[in-house]
C-alpha cells in the first residue's frame, strides 16, 4: 500500500503515518481541508464528502 496520498484540491502529496485505516481523517498541510481515506479497488483515494 502507498504511503503517500495525494491532496484532491492542492494535488500535494500527504504523507500517511502507516496506522491510518479507510474512514480516518487526515490534514493536508498545504490546504489545511480534512479528508477522509477512502478504500478503492486497488489504492487509497482522500475525499472531501463526509456524508455516509
Ligand atoms: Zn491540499
Amino acid at each position: 500500500m502507498s504511503t503517500e496520498l495525494e491532496c484532491p484540491i492542492c494535488d500535494a502529496e500527504i504523507p500517511l503515518e502507516g496506522t491510518e485505516k479507510p474512514g480516518d481523517l487526515v490534514l493536508c498541510s498545504y490546504c489545511k481541508v480534512t479528508f477522509k481515506i477512502i478504500s478503492t479497488k486497488d489504492k487509497w483515494i482522500l475525499s472531501d464528502d463526509f456524508e455516509e
